[in-house]
C-alpha cells in the first residue's frame, strides 16, 4: 500500500489539490512506497500567508520560551530517533546506522538552538558620551524558507529550521521530492513540542514551489542546499527579489595522501568517505590525491577493500553501503563511468551490473575505483555523487595544493600526513571552506558553521553556528538618552562624544 505525502500548514497536514504528484521509491527494492504532492503556486501562496500571519506573535515570544520549545523538540527527537532514521533509509537508501548518525548530527543543531537566549544577547556600551548609551538588537526577519536536497532529508532541514525558529522567524520547508517523509515527522514533533501553529510549515513540490517562494515578496530569506546550478539560480533570483539568500552547492572533495601518512589509516578513511552513503554526500571524498611514491601502495590496498564492500538493503545490520537514490541517478552515475573509461582513466573496480540477491529491482551499484585520472577529465571536473573514487597521481605536495585550488568547487578537503608543518601549510594555503587534517569528512560541529568556498556556496554566510544566527536576524543599533542629559538647543554639527 502506498501513502500520499501531503503539505503541512497551520499545525496540520493537508492533502494537495494541485492534481500534480510524483512517485516516491524505496531504492533498495525499487518499489513505489508513496506519492508526494507537488504544490501549485496558489498552495505555496496559502502557506506563505499562514507563515506571515503567525510571524508577529512568534517574534514577540520571549527567546527563553522559544528555546523551551527547542528543548522539548530535542527530547521528542531522541524518542523518535530510530523512527526518523528508518524513514531516511526507506526513501534515501543509506544504511540505517548512517541514518542514525544523520539524525544525531541534526539533533546537535537543535541543542545549539536551545541556547538562543544567550546567543541573542546583545552588546551594550554605557555612556558613549553626553549621557547616551549605545546597544544592539538582533531581530527576526519574518517569513523564512528552506529548500533542501535528497541526501540528508533530516539533517539539512535541521541546519535551518531550529535556528530560524529560535531566533523568532516563521519557516517554510520545501524538502526534496525524492525523500519527503521526514519533513512531516519533523512538523508533527514540533507541534507536540508546543510550537504555535503556522510557525513551521511544509510545502512539498518541485520547481513550481521553489519559484513561487522565490518570487513572493513576503518571504524575507531563503536557505538552499543542493546542486550548484540550482544554488546559483536560487541565489541570483532570490537576491534579485531583494531577499537574503545563502545557497550551498555541489562539491568535488579531495583527500591528499602524503608519503609520510599512515597508509592503513588513509585507506580506512578513503573507504568510509568515498563509499559511505554510496558517495551521496556533499562532503564525500571523490578524489584521492596520491603524492609521490604512495600511489601504487595506495591503489593496491584499495582494490580488495572496494571489491569486498558489503552492499545490501540498508536495513540489514551488516550493510556498509546501500543503493543509490533513484534509477535515473544510477544511470547518470553509470554514464560518468563510461565517460571516464572513454577519456582514458583506468577502471580498476567496476561496480556496474551488481545484483543484490532478493533485491534485483533495487537501484544498486557496486563501488567503483578509477586510477590514473587526470585533471580536466570529466570524472575529475564534475560531481558524480555516487560510489566512484578517482585516484589522481601528483609528484609533490605543491602540485596537490595547486590541483585542488584550481578546481571550481571548494566544499571539503582532507590531508593525511604525519608532519605538522605540512598540515599547517595545507590548512593555510588551501582554497576550500572545510579542511580535515587526518580527518576525512570535516563537517563542523553545530556551534561552528558549515560552508564551502568558490562554487560550493553562493552568499556571504555559512550555515548554522553563529553565522546561521546572523543569517536569520537583522542587526539594529540603538542609541538612547533620557531628558536629564539632553543639552538645550539644536546642534548642526556631526555628533561626537562629549
Ligand atoms: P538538487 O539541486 O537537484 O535539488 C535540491 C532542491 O532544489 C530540491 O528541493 C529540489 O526540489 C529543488 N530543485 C531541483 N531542481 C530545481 C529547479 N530546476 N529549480 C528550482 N528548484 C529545483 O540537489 P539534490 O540532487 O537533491 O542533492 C544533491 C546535491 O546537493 C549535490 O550536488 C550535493 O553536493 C549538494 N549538497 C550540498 C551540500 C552542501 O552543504 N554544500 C549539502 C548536501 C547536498
Amino acid at each position: 500500500m502506498t501513502s500520499t505525502i501531503a503539505h503541512y500548514m497551520n499545525g496540520q497536514a493537508y492533502a494537495s489539490a494541485s492534481g500534480r504528484q510524483q512517485d516516491v521509491f524505496n531504492p533498495a527494492t525499487g518499489e513505489v512506497t508513496g506519492s508526494v504532492a507537488l504544490a501549485s503556486i496558489e498552495e505555496v501562496h496559502a502557506v506563505i500567508a499562514a507563515a506571515k500571519a503567525a510571524a508577529p506573535a512568534w517574534a514577540e515570544t520571549a527567546p527563553l520560551k522559544r528555546a523551551r520549545v527547542m528543548f522539548k523538540f530535542k527530547e521528542l527527537l531522541d524518542q523518535h530517533h530510530k523512527e526518523m532514521a528508518t524513514l531516511i533509509t526507506r526513501e534515501h537508501g543509506k544504511v540505517l546506522s548512517d541514518a542514525m548518525g544523520e539524525v544525531t548530527r541534526g539533533i546537535e543543531i537543535v541543542e545549539f538552538a536551545c541556547g538562543m537566549p544567550q546567543l541573542l544577547k546583545s552588546q551594550f556600551s554605557d555612556n558613549i558620551g553626553g549621557g547616551i548609551d549605545n546597544y544592539n538588537l538582533r531581530q527576526p526577519l519574518g517569513v523564512t524558507a528552506g529548500i533542501t536536497p535528497f541526501n540528508f532529508p533530516f539533517m539539512v532541514p535541521m541546519w535551518m529550521a531550529p535556528l530560524a525558529i529560535a531566533t523568532g522567524n516563521t519557516f517554510i520547508l520545501k524538502p526534496s521530492e525524492r525523500d519527503p517523509s521526514c519533513s512531516l515527522l519533523i512538523a508533527d514533533l514540533l507541534k507536540k513540542a508546543g510550537l504555535p501553529d503556522g510557525v513551521f510549515n511544509v510545502v512539498q513540490g518541485d520547481k513550481v514551489a521553489v519559484d513561487a517562494l522565490l518570487q513572493h515578496p513576503d518571504v524575507s530569506a531563503i536557505s538552499f542546499v543542493g546542486s550548484t546550478p540550482i544554488a546559483e539560480y536560487i541565489y541570483s533570483e532570490g537576491t534579485r527579489m531583494g531577499k537574503r539568500v545563502q545557497a550551498l552547492g555541489g562539491a568535488k572533495n579531495h583527500l591528499v595522501v602524503m608519503p609520510d601518512a599512515n597508509l592503513e589509516q588513509a585507506v580506512d578513511a578513503l573507504m568510509g568517505a568515498a563509499y559511505g552513503s554510496a558517495g551521496e554526500r556533499c562532503m564525500a571524498i571523490s578524489v584521492a590525491v596520491a603524492v609521490g611514491n604512495v600511489a601504487d601502495k595506495l591503489v593496491e590496498a584499495l582494490v580488495p577493500r572496494v571489491q569486498a564492500l558489503k552492499i545490501k538493503n540498508g536495513m540489514e545490520s551488516d550493510a556498509e553501503m546501500g543503493p543509490v537514490v533513484t534509477a535515473q541517478h544510477k544511470e547518470k552515475i553509470e554514464s560518468y563511468i563510461a565517460e571516464g573509461i572513454a577519456e582514458g582513466a583506468q577502471l580498476l573496480v567496476d561496480g556496474r551490473g551488481l545484483k543484490v540477491p532478493g533485491h534485483e529491482s533495487g537501484f544498486f551499484l557496486g563501488g567503483c575505483l578509477f586510477d590514473h585520472v587526470k585533471e580536466g577529465m570529466k570524472i575529475h571536473r564534475e560531481e558524480i555523487f555516487g560510489p566512484v573514487l578517482c585516484v589522481v597521481r601528483v609528484p609533490d605536495f605543491a602540485s596537490a595544493v595547486e590541483l585542488i585550488n584550481r578546481h571550481e568547487f571548494g566544499n571539503g578537503v582532507s590531508l593525511f600526513t604525519s608532519d605538522g608543518n605540512t598540515a599547517r601549510e595545507f590548512s593555510r594555503r588551501i582554497q576550500v571552506g572545510m579542511v580535515g587534517i587526518n580527518v576525512p569528512i570535516p563537517v563542523p560541529m553545530a556551534w561552528h558553521s558549515f560552508g564551502g568556498w568558490k562554487r560550493s556556496l553562493f552568499g556571504d554566510v555559512h550555515a548554522y553556528g553563529e553565522e546561521g544566527i546572523r543569517f536569520y536576524t537583522r542587526y539594529k543599533s540603538i542609541m538612547q538618552r533620557w531628558p536629564d542629559s539632553i543639552d538645550k538647543g539644536a546642534e548642526f554639527t556631526m555628533p561626537v562624544a562629549k
